[in-house]
């Protein structure tokens, strides 16, 4: 089973929420940090770091000697990252997405695979657990085909050693939050009743809602402004699997980068009952009831 721990904005508490259940996972288990562009699951878990690799874009680079300029590249490539200007052929490495189109497509065979480093994947333990992370090179733009060879180093690592895996996925609805949800059997939405959490939630709702996936809410910091959230999640049928309260302790625990379901038993009872909701979500187990701290 792959969960995926989402958020509508940053600061909601997703990787609090990630960091919380992968301490409380009862069976083999991978973290996967896949918020990329800023990873932090580690300040939480600690891993142990047991290997790390450069990762490479493909891009194509031109043997102009056999290039015709007959543009038919620069046609096929939707990102405009080649283009053909009468004799004069432009690649733009940084736009483009690696996918190889032109490579294939060049009748000339003008065009081989190059590489472009797009950021660094380290691995390890954290616990009882394996733990995996990618963080893209500063200034990089091109995260989700970095996020696609995190992706694979995760699919070799579940190979070797069968288990589940739990994504802390980027905030927010944009490509990379999508290329991290789409091949998970749950999504955890994590949000907190506040005017701005509430309002980028429904974005969430409304992006993932049409992946067809089983979703469930987790809100952190209840009992923070309105009831709106709860009355918007009955509407759309999403259940809400945990409610985490809006608690000093918490904050401080947090601030710390402690993960907060060590702070107390009731928190840790809150996490383990929202594994056993996530695994009924995902038609895994039995029913389960709503966790509450
Ligand atoms: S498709 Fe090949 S031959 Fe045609 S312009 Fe592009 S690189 Fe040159
Ligand atoms: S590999 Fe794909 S994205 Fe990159 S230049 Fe070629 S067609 Fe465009």
């Amino acid at each position: 089973m792959i969960v995926s721990v989402a958020s509508g904005k940053g600061g909601t508490g997703k990787t609090t929420v990630a960091a919380s259940l992968t301490t409380v996972w009862d069976g083999p288990l991978v973290a996967v940090d896949l918020d990329v562009e800023e990873p932090n699951l580690h300040l939480f878990l600690r891993p142990t770091v047991e290997g790390r690799e450069a990762a490479h874009l493909e891009i194509p680079v031109l043997d102009q000697s056999r290039c015709t300029y007959c543009g038919t590249c620069s046609d096929l490539c939707q990102f405009k990252a080649i283009s053909v200007m009468g004799k004069l052929v432009l690649i733009f490495p940084e736009m483009c997405h690696g996918c190889g189109g032109c490579l294939a497509i060049c009748p000339e065979k003008a065009l081989s695979p190059g590489q472009r480093e797009l950021g660094e994947i380290s691995w390890g333990r954290a616990g009882g657990a394996q733990f995996l992370m990618g963080r893209l090179r500063v200034g990089e733009a091109m995260s989700p085909p970095f996020m696609r060879l995190v992706k694979a180093k995760l699919d070799e690592m579940l190979a070797a050693s069968p288990g589940d895996a739990i994504l802390d996925a980027p905030p927010g609805v944009s490509c990379p939050a999508v290329n991290a949800v789409i091949d998970s059997d749950v999504i955890i939405l994590v949000t907190e009743p506040t005017p701005f959490g509430f309002h980028d939630f429904q974005l969430a709702w409304e992006a993932f809602a049409p992946l067809g996936k089983p979703m469930g809410t987790v809100v952190n910091r209840a009992g923070l402004g309105s009831k709106d959230l709860y009355g918007f999640c009955r509407d759309k049928g999403l259940p809400i699997l945990a409610e985490i309260p809006f608690d000093r302790a918490i904050a401080e625990a947090y601030a710390r980068g402690r993960v907060i379901a060590d702070v107390s038993p009731q928190l840790r009872e809150t996490f383990v009952s929202l594994r056993g909701v996530i695994r009924d979500l995902a038609g895994r187990s039995r029913p389960g009831e709503v966790a509450h701290a």
